[in-house]
């Protein structure tokens, strides 16, 4: 195999986003030999020896990383977590029943309109007219709504979930971009999701985690490919499952594990959100435009007071090997997405091309 590195870049994109450099290396030699059977992972049987012993050790690291309890079960899932949106009020509602929604940005906003066609839901806190920059704080959630539905971290307005809702109902949340980026008090939760593709693997793949009790409830005609149960049932192998992303996500987590587990994930991620939101407030140049108490720290938003230095910003950080800043589109501004397996080096570099605009701008 080449030993050119390929890592030349400091990749702060939202998603697909950047994973371990391990990880990608090993994935690809698994693409040209899995398991030294020299045949391709793309080319075998999902239902062999190998890749069983693949679906089992991602199965297994799921429920050790996170430390679930009995009763909990994993699935990978196609459809990104856009599926969710449905899929779970679609199996987790009966007929009347009723959940709580807390919409805090766009996906948040897409959960609501889809969970519509499935039961009485109540949208018990909003922070849209603040055109969602801080995370609502006080609500009531009533106590006969089947769950209290959040989305941890806001991957398009860059705010975060530090403190988990109180409330007597089971939390369900859309943990996409920020899963395995800390520990998590797990038993608060009936169901977790999050497509791949942030935090975890490549896209095409979804990682749902449900508790047995969360389900049985509902009694309408429900797709044999869109029902928890089948998935649960037949292991997520009751038709083809997405084998390289699956695969992508077990090297993840075996990287995760060898870093230290959760603990050190928030660690890490702690020290680079801090780097970073100190240079954004420090920096006369630089703004933050969200509630300092509700910072994401897997997706950092900001913006230069003097938009007509945008484009010397960005030439900067280009020439520096950053990519992936821009703000998402609906926003503008600049994001810096700072995922498990960004280094904080990356972080630095970004913070020493902030230190250099104001040198030449301040
Ligand atoms: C990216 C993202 C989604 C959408 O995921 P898809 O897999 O593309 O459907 C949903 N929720 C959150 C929080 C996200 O960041």
């Amino acid at each position: 195999m080449s030993t050119v590195s390929v890592s030349t870049r400091h990749n702060f994109s939202a998603g697909p986003a950047i994973l371990p450099r391990e990880v990608f290396e090993q994935a690809a030699q698994a693409i040209l030999d899995f398991n030294g059977s020299g045949l391709s992972l793309l080319e075998v049987s999902h239902r062999g020896a190998d890749f069983v012993a693949v679906m089992d050790e991602s199965f297994r690291l799921v429920k050790e990383i996170l430390g679930l309890p009995e009763g909990y079960h994993v699935l990978f899932v196609g459809g990104g977590a856009s599926s969710q949106f449905f899929m779970v009020p679609q199996n987790l509602l009966g007929e009347g029943d009723a959940a709580a929604y807390v919409n805090t940005g766009t996906w948040a906003t897409n959960a609501i309109k889809e969970a519509r066609a499935f039961g009485d839901i109540r949208v018990v806190a909003s922070s849209e007219s603040e055109q969602f920059t801080h995370i609502p704080k006080s609500y009531q959630v009533p106590d006969d709504c089947r769950y209290l539905h959040i989305t941890s971290n806001n991957t398009i307005f860059g705010t975060q979930y530090h403190e988990w809702p109180e409330c007597s109902v089971p939390l369900v949340c859309d943990m996409s971009s920020d899963i395995f980026s800390r520990p998590i008090p797990i038993e608060r939760f009936g169901l977790i999701y999050a497509g791949a593709q942030k935090n975890l693997g490549p896209a095409g793949v979804t990682l749902v985690i449900v508790r047995e009790d969360m389900l049985g409830r509902a009694t309408r005609h429900i797709p044999t490919m869109l029902d928890y149960r089948t998935h649960i049932k037949k292991e997520s192998m009751y038709n083809t499952p997405p084998v390289f992303p699956i695969y992508v996500s077990m090297l993840t987590l075996r990287w995760i594990k060898a870093q230290g587990g959760l603990s050190a994930m928030e660690a890490r991620n702690r020290a680079k959100a801090a780097c970073l939101y100190a240079e954004i407030d420090r920096n006369a140049l630089f703004r933050g435009t969200t509630a300092p108490e509700d910072r994401s720290w897997m997706n950092a938003t900001f913006v230069l007071r003097d938009e007509k230095l945008n484009d010397a910003f960005l030439a900067m950080c280009k020439e520096a090997g950053i990519v992936g800043l821009k703000g998402h589109r609906s926003v503008g501004g600049f994001r810096a997405s700072m995922y498990n397996a960004l280094p904080l080096e990356s972080v630095e570099a970004l913070v020493m091309v902030m230190r250099a605009m104001e040198e030449k701008h301040g």
